[in-house]
């Protein structure tokens, strides 16, 4: 094959899906010239480990969920299986808080569909009265329309209000940063729906699974935690897949500017700020959904303007150490989460160190408190002194430490969390459809059908297998490369 068959692909993004695209396009053929193309100084996107003193502090996500296949799956395909650590066998409770008082979540909350409903039913956090509405949920007949619905409305609806407040909200807050009155359900939790329609209810289903006889394995597979993280942080993952493409023309501080049609011939020229375009056969785009508008909005004004009604959340995270001598109260559980209605701008906060005790040296408590969410972005207004100071004083009233951090380390996130709300599945195959109307685009990530670590992987590879059945169909773009 001479150089000037050979296909060529741009992925767009090194986030971890642009990567796991790569990684993707690589394994499986070789005869592709590829071109990673990310704007930061780094790869990763909202993976970012930073490791300082025997502490290894998370910027964006600390974990992944180990059931989703793909997160899982490439740790194992990268040699990292035996980096995998779980989330403490220790301590493994966490609080939620009510009346600036902590309260142990109850156990059996899996997915946000009740597993077990005795320790609900224990649980202080839920009213008397609360408790007999959860209880009616099992009278409660399926809603038969098919509308879309928010997340707010279906917890209210079939476990009552108090429960959706107090336990639901501030656990889906925690994935998604977001409003449950503008999530949508089918896009976020579906299983929750499924329940309802299979079974006729959440406490139906839950009856269902207890009946259904335990399918004896042949094999014991290993038991993994619901969390799971590596040793040095999640840089890890992306670390090591960089390090594999050796022969990838990876290409930092770069920003694509946009995407369009070469007239006359199949392909497309990507538009780099400050240099040469190049003339690739098939593009991925992963990059956020907003960014992306912007680089097809030459191409297809109907997918640029779905693209940009998916709206994003920003937030920040702070990252704070201490001596434990400095913290008065036991760090007895992986932290606490924060329902809105409590009006407090911290979100959550993870007792790191209790989490995963390997990312603090011994004698250290690191923390992290998640500030803003969905409706309350003004906190990326703040200058660091005064995110720290938020930080504090939050520490201050719920654990009591009065004494400055020995080490603090902020992140911002503009812009990083998108959200699914009410209609995003139309609009997502509204997406898809442009894109089968624009041979050789393919668009990745966050924003379109999983926002989990697991789910990036999953459509970066997707992507990637789809761009590669497309390259090996069609005729190379004419015009030369000129890169
Ligand atoms: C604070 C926080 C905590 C989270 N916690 C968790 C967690 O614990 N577990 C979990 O599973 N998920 C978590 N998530 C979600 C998860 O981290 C993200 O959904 C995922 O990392 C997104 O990956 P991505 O590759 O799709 O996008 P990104 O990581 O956003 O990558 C997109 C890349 O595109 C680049 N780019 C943008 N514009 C251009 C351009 N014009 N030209 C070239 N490059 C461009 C960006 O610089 C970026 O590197 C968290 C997210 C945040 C923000």
């Amino acid at each position: 094959m001479t150089l000037q068959q050979r296909k060529r692909v741009v992925i767009v993004g090194g986030g971890i899906t642009g990567l796991a695209a790569a990684r993707q396009l690589r394994q499986h053929n070789a005869d592709v010239d590829l071109t990673l193309i990310e704007s930061a100084d780094e790869l990763g996107g909202k993976i970012r480990t930073q490791r300082a003193d025997g502490f290894v502090i998370e910027g964006g996500p600390d974990s992944f969920l180990s059931y989703k296949p793909r997160g899982l799956g490439l740790c194992r395909e990268l040699g990292l299986e035996s980096r995998l650590h779980g989330t403490s066998g220790k301590v493994r409770r966490t609080y939620i808080m009510r009346g600036r008082k902590l309260h142990q979540l109850p156990e059996g909350l899996t997915g946000l569909i009740p597993s077990r409903f005795g320790p609900m039913l224990k649980n202080p956090l839920i009213s008397p009265f609360g408790k007999l509405r959860m209880g009616l949920e099992y009278l409660i007949p399926p809603r038969m329309t098919d509308e879309d619905e928010s997340l707010q409305s279906f917890v209210s609806r079939r476990l009552g209000r108090e429960v959706y407040e107090r336990m639901i909200e501030p656990l889906m807050s925690g994935i998604y940063a977001g409003d449950g009155a503008q999530l949508s359900l089918a896009a976020t939790f579906p299983n929750l729906r499924k329940a309802e329609l299979d079974y006729g209810g959440l406490i139906k289903s839950m009856l269902a699974a207890r009946s259904k006889p335990t399918p004896k394995a042949t094999q014991p597979a290993k038991r993994w935690p619901a969390f799971l993280t590596l040793q040095s942080g999640l840089a890890e993952i992306t670390e090591k897949i960089a390090a594999e493409l050796n022969d990838v023309d990876v290409r930092l501080c770069t920003r694509v500017t946009s995407v369009k049609r070469i007239p006359w011939q199949t392909g497309y020229e990507v538009a780099i700020a400050g240099d040469n375009p190049v003339t690739v056969d098939a593009v991925i785009l992963a990059t956020p959904a907003f960014v992306t508008a912007e680089l097809i909005g030459s191409l297809d004004a109907q997918a640029a303007a779905a693209l940009r009604q998916i709206p994003y959340a920003s937030t920040a995270t702070v990252s704070v150490v201490y001596p434990l001598s400095q913290v008065p109260v036991p760090l007895d559980a992986h932290g606490y989460i924060v329902p809105r209605s409590e009006g407090r701008p911290v979100l959550a906060c993870t007792w790191t160190s209790t989490k995963f005790p390997h990312r603090a040296p011994e004698g250290f408590a690191l923390i992290r408190a998640f500030i803003g969410r969905a409706g309350q972005e003004d906190v990326l207004n703040r200058t660091d002194d005064e995110l720290i100071q938020m930080v504090r004083d939050e520490l201050r009233s719920v654990l009591g430490i009065t004494a400055p951090p020995q080490m603090h380390y902020v992140f911002r996130w503009p812009m990083a969390m998108p959200q699914y709300t009410l209609g995003h599945l139309e609009r997502v195959s509204a997406i898809e459809s442009c894109s089968e109307a624009l041979p050789g685009l393919f668009f990745a990530g966050a924003a379109y059908r999983g926002i989990g670590i697991p789910d990036c992987i999953a459509s970066g590879e997707k992507t990637a297998t789809q761009a590669l059945a497309y390259t090996q169909t069609h005729p190379t773009a004419q015009a030369e490369h000129t890169a």
